[in-house]
């Protein structure tokens, strides 16, 4: 890993006696502001502004200062700032929808998304302290939608009356950018019910904005909670760059809450598609007490994979090769396809054919569950739907 980053100056971040309210209302949100930061040509300029109007620029300052900004390779910078990539709809890497994880099939109304019989998720917010330039749920965040929950007192009674829900999930948006007051009100109508095994709540302040995690009332909170119900944050560290200092004190400070924090990462073009990248990543978020839990295939989201989706032929060999330099522990991590027909295993190849194996199914299927597929590689082939099937 890059040993550096361990080590990153916290005094530029100036986060001592403010509050992250305060912080987040530094974040830079126009391409002016941007260019105060990094040099921009004036064609950068205007492709920027164009990119920005369908999916907006919000990047804190913390993370911004991640960046070289010499370096217009800089995978912290692809993964934070709009390229003009961003407009092609249908390129190379074939088409691309608003939705390829089917979430609207699955929307019970009221931000609830019930796909899996046993997990419940709910889009608390389209808000995050960054808009991520390879986000999945791209067509939603940061912009007004009908998905995010009304009334969690009604989404938890959805949750009540389902006694096959066993966790449920936190979603957004980043659950994070709500008050503690409202996160409270959200944990409290789920402490009492019975059939919930464990609440998750997906958020990556950790990684773009862990000022949100030294604020005392919110990690009492948790605590609090985790004393009724084991509390989760999947979080979603890319590259080892965002290892920081103070990513390592947020973490530690969701530790003394009770919180295990388990990570999702993408496979990412240009951001952590090399051996030596996803080894330092896996071994880094060791190092911090994060447990190595999903690398999904960037799926085929529009505005997102002509730019940062990895051919599967690539991809499988590398993780492959990366996992040959792991622990154990650092191993762990499944290679994951998030499909419309539910979670596969990407698990390995043998010669040209590429085998997985299906982890969860949507409902009315479940026999599709635990199944094998085997499909035959090829060149460009990005998603399980460009591979034509084969047999063993
Ligand atoms: S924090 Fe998560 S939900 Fe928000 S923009 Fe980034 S990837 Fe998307």
């Amino acid at each position: 890993m890059n040993s550096g980053a361990l080590e990153t100056d916290t005094s530029s971040n100036d986060r001592e006696g403010q509050s992250w309210q305060a912080e987040l209302s530094r974040n830079i949100v126009s391409v002016a502001e941007l260019e105060e930061y990094l040099p921009l040509t004036p064609e950068d300029r205007r492709d920027l502004e164009r990119v920005a109007a369908s999916h907006p620029l919000n990047i804190p300052r913390y993370y911004l200062d991640l960046i070289d900004p010499d370096d217009p390779g800089d995978p912290i910078r692809k993964l934070a700032v709009p390229t003009i990539d961003e407009l092609i709809l249908d390129g190379e890497m074939g088409e691309t929808t608003g939705d390829p994880y089917g979430d609207d099939k699955h929307d019970k109304g009221n931000g609830i998304l019930h796909k899996y019989p046993y997990t419940a998720l709910v889009v608390a917010t389209e808000y995050c302290s960054m808009y991520c330039r390879h986000c999945f749920r791209k067509r939603m965040v940061g912009l007004p939608n009908d998905q995010t929950v009304k009334n969690f007192r009604e989404a938890a009674k959805y949750i009540a009356a389902h006694s096959e829900i066993k966790n449920v999930v936190i979603s957004g948006g980043d659950p994070l950018l709500l008050t503690t007051d409202v996160l409270k009100s959200m944990l409290e109508e789920l402490r009492g019910i019975p059939h919930l095994n464990y609440v998750r709540i997906g958020s990556r302040a950790p990684v773009v904005f862990p000022m949100r995690l030294f604020e005392d009332e919110l990690i009492d909170l948790l605590a609090d909670f985790n004393r009724d119900k084991p509390l989760y944050i999947p979080t979603h560290f890319n590259h080892p760059k965002e290892i920081t200092g103070i990513a390592r004190e947020a973490v530690q400070r969701l530790h003394g809450a009770g919180v295990t924090i388990n990570n999702q990462a993408v496979l990412l073009r240009g951001v952590n598609d090399s051996v030596e990248t996803l080894t330092d990543l896996m071994d880094g978020l060791l190092r911090i007490g994060v447990n190595p839990y999903y690398l999904y295939q960037c799926m085929p989201v529009s505005r997102v994979r002509h730019q940062f989706q990895v051919p599967l032929k690539e991809g499988v060999d590398l993780v492959d090769e990366a996992r040959r330099k792991m622990d154990g522990y650092a191993k762990r991590f499944k290679f994951i396809i998030g499909h419309d027909i539910g979670k596969l295993e990407i698990c390995g190849r043998i010669d040209d054919k590429l085998l997985l194996k299906q982890l969860h199914a949507r409902p009315g299927c479940q026999q599709e569950s635990s199944r094998m597929l085997v499909r035959k590689l090829t060149d460009k082939g990005g998603w399980l739907d460009d591979l034509p099937e084969a047999g063993l």
